[in-house]
């Protein structure tokens, strides 16, 4: 049995053959390959290929897979029942290291996904403040909830209309687009909805769009903005939170929103997501409030038990050693790419390497870049072994399981697929 041979089948019963478009590889232009296990920093594909992976399930493989502590963890919990439809001790737990880790989060709710939280945290943003628009910005992702399948309008001050059919012009012109490390462009949003804006929804770093950098003040600038009108910041940590530090970017950069949304660490590599902040915007969701939320499998505990299991392994020395070899990376690529139309941007374990001269730090930049040299770059670094993000628009990720030798090799295979890829 093949990937090939999994492809066809998938193809007859899955649109298009998968549960997430990205995994396609249509915009590299290959076939997908099946993953048969995963041990640690490497894939073993159903053709007997072994990869470096740099993509670890989007985030959450922080560790690395198949960690023995998230292993036993889930192995042990499973004994005891696999979901209850009422609490239990592991949702408790994992509640309270969340809250003890990011102290802007007074009270949180655990959900499955990143788009139930980020779907959740809007309407929760909106019933606190009885505001029906949002802002948000070109490039960031925050799930595949309707309000946020919207893009700028023509004019730039406009409201959004839909990106996806089945979104209704309704839903949109309550979606402002802003664009990202662009305050001018955020001021004249809550010109254009005056009273009515109910928070701005924001990618701390985002990573969405490949891994772009708030410049100086950007972020100080939202806060600002928000209380100046009356408006919740809420910062979309799934991809960041305990990713770029032990209190995600709100912590690294200093930054204290009123809500938070978080997701892939924090499942430990089982469907978990969690929203929360301060404790009387929370204290408006159902049951204590008037705001409806819920969820059948919420909290379940064989996900939490991978969570906790995750987060207690992240100490200040996993943090250090995550640094350490991003750093390492950065400064082997740095070297190899130089005078070449080609970018590094890296903060701590997340970075991309985007085809465009000079710095990335709008979504304009992002849309610039050499896309066909993308595609390129990513087949012949699968060739090489290394499995990267299939698409320009993403960051990859080092993890603890990763060694020396593997980012050496990384840079080393980066640099020489990115010139090929060019020419
Ligand atoms: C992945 C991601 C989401 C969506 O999470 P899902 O679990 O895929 O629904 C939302 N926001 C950000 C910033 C993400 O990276």
């Amino acid at each position: 049995m093949h990937s090939a041979d999994l492809f066809a089948r998938a193809q007859a019963v899955i649109p298009g053959g998968v549960h997430s478009p990205v995994r396609a590889f249509r915009n590299v232009g290959a076939e997908p390959f099946y993953v048969q296990s995963a041990h640690g920093s490497h894939l073993r594909t159903f053709d007997g290929v072994d990869l470096i992976d740099w993509v670890g399930s989007w985030g959450p493989m922080i560790l690395g897979h198949a960690h023995p502590s998230v292993a036993n963890s889930i192995r042990a919990t499973l004994e005891s029942g696999t979901s209850f439809g009422a609490c239990s001790l592991p949702e408790v737990e994992l509640s309270e290291e969340i809250c003890r880790r990011n102290p802007w989060v007074e009270k949180v709710r655990l959900v499955s996904s990143g788009t139930e939280a980020t779907m959740s945290a809007l309407r929760l943003a909106r019933g606190f403040t009885g505001r029906s628009a949002f802002i948000k910005f070109r490039g960031c992702y925050h799930g595949h909830a309707d309000s946020f399948l919207v893009a700028a309008g023509s004019g730039a001050l406009t409201h959004g209309h839909p990106s996806s059919p089945g979104v209704t012009a309704d839903t949109a012109k309550d979606t402002l687009v802003a664009e990202f490390n662009d305050l001018d462009s955020v001021r004249a949003a809550f010109q254009s909805r005056p009273g009515d804006i109910s928070c701005i929804f924001v990618e701390p770093i985002p990573g969405n769009m490949g891994l772009i950098l708030p410049e100086p003040g950007f972020l100080e600038g939202l806060r600002l903005l928000c209380d100046e009108h009356g408006a919740l910041l809420v910062l979309d940590e799934v991809m960041t939170g305990f990713r770029v530090g032990p209190s995600g970017a709100a912590g690294r950069l200093n930054i204290r929103p009123d809500l938070a949304t978080y997701g892939k660490i924090i499942g430990g590599g089982l469907p978990l997501a969690a929203f929360g902040g301060r404790r009387d915007i929370m204290d408006r969701l159902s049951p204590l409030g008037p705001v409806y939320q819920a969820g059948t499998l919420s909290g379940n505990p064989l996900a939490c038990a991978a969570g906790l299991a995750l987060l207690r392994e992240l100490t200040p020395e996993v943090y250090l050693r995550l640094e350490t070899l991003g750093a390492r990376l950065e400064q082997a690529i740095q070297a190899g790419i130089q005078g070449k139309p080609l970018q590094f941007q890296r903060i701590g374990s997340m970075a991309t390497l985007f085809f465009h001269n000079g710095p990335v730090r709008t979504f304009a930049d992002v849309d610039a870049c050499d896309k066909e040299a993308f595609s390129r770059f990513f087949r012949l670094l699968l060739e090489k072994g290394h499995f990267l993000p299939p698409a320009q628009f993403e960051a990859f990720f080092v993890s603890t399981s990763h060694t020396e030798q593997e980012i050496d090799r990384l840079a080393t295979d980066a640099i020489a697929c990115a010139v090929a890829a060019l020419s």
